[in-house]
């Protein structure tokens, strides 16, 4: 009888483990006609600058519109598209829509308007990384300026030598890079001298807390002295309170990112929130006022 529920048990985790396989061959079937059929979407959350209270550009996070399951988060779709290498598909469809929308918001006087994408470790392994970017801003013609690449810091364990001369080459054309999820990851922090960086994310698991937390506090101003000593500009992510605000502000934390301004929205909404906050306050008025 022990005999015979262990082979039961062994059938039912068995059959658990096939729908678990089912389920992502079934997934990665959904992403592949996603991406044909124009079911991603990407929505934009605004950054904005700490001191003057302005939009200084927004955030492009994708989103999964399934026909049957609903709108699905990234973060149940892009591990998956990383290990069936349709990340690589998924990213280039990214980063030229991202550029085509930041050139709709320079065409309707949003100038200094910077569009971040988010970029997965392979991507930047692509041979041809700096050159996909390149041209896709040559296509799209919008100035390199506008564009930053937010990348993980584990984007740097492997092949480290080619991804910063990807680095190097777009930094040099203007691009800005990003490192997001900062104090995260478990890579050493000597890579800051040889990256092309200019900005730094300071991760939202440091942010929830910092108020009530000291270790989190600690942390987090040791970030921005270490950033502003390396002339690196920070965003702190995950920002939702009042008193999140007001501490970062009071040490220097160039902008803020998070559901006390805003949390990402569809493209349409993002010209609503633009517009409404560029009539008032008047954009002239340095301190928002
Ligand atoms: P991330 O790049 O670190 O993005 C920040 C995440 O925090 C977003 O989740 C955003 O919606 C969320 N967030 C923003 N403000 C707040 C806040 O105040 N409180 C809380 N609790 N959360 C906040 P989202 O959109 O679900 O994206 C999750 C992750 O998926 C991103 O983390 C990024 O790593 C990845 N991702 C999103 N879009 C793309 C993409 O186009 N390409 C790649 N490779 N990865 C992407
Ligand atoms: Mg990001
Ligand atoms: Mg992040
Ligand atoms: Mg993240």
């Amino acid at each position: 009888r022990a005999k015979q529920q262990g082979r039961n048990t062994y059938q039912w985790y068995a059959s658990d483990l096939n729908d678990e396989a089912n389920e992502r061959v079934e997934l990665r079937n959904d992403l592949q006609k996603a991406l044909e059929n124009g079911q991603l979407v990407l929505f934009y959350q605004p950054l904005i600058d700490s001191r003057t209270g302005r939009v200084r550009g927004s955030e492009a996070l994708i989103r999964w519109y399934h026909p049957s399951r609903g709108l699905i988060p990234p973060n149940a779709f892009i591990p998956l598209a990383e290990d069936t290498g349709q990340i690589i598909e998924l990213g280039t469809w990214v980063l030229y829509q991202a550029c085509r929308d930041a050139v709709r918001l320079q065409g309707l006087g949003y100038r200094e308007h910077r569009i971040s994408v988010n970029v997965s470790p392979m991507q930047l392994r692509q041979g041809n990384f700096s050159q996909k970017v390149t041209d896709t801003l040559r296509q799209t013609g919008l100035a390199p300026e506008l564009l930053e690449l937010e990348i993980v810091e584990s984007a740097i364990l492997y092949d480290t030598e080619q991804v910063i001369e990807h680095l190097r080459q777009l930094r040099a054309l203007g691009v800005g890079i990003a490192i997001d999820d900062f104090g995260t990851g478990f890579s050493s922090l000597s890579y800051l001298k040889l990256m092309p960086v200019t900005k730094i994310k300071i991760d939202r698991a440091f942010i929830k807390d910092v108020i009530s937390n000291r270790s989190d506090a600690a942390i987090t101003q040791g970030i921005l002295s270490m950033a502003h000593h390396l002339a690196l500009e920070v965003v702190a992510e995950g920002v939702e309170t009042e008193a999140h605000a007001a501490f970062l502000r009071k040490n220097n934390c160039e902008m803020l990112q998070g559901y006390l301004f805003a949390r990402p929205m569809p493209f349409a909404e993002l010209l609503d929130y633009l517009g409404q906050r560029s009539t008032s306050p008047s954009p002239e008025s340095p301190d928002g006022a």
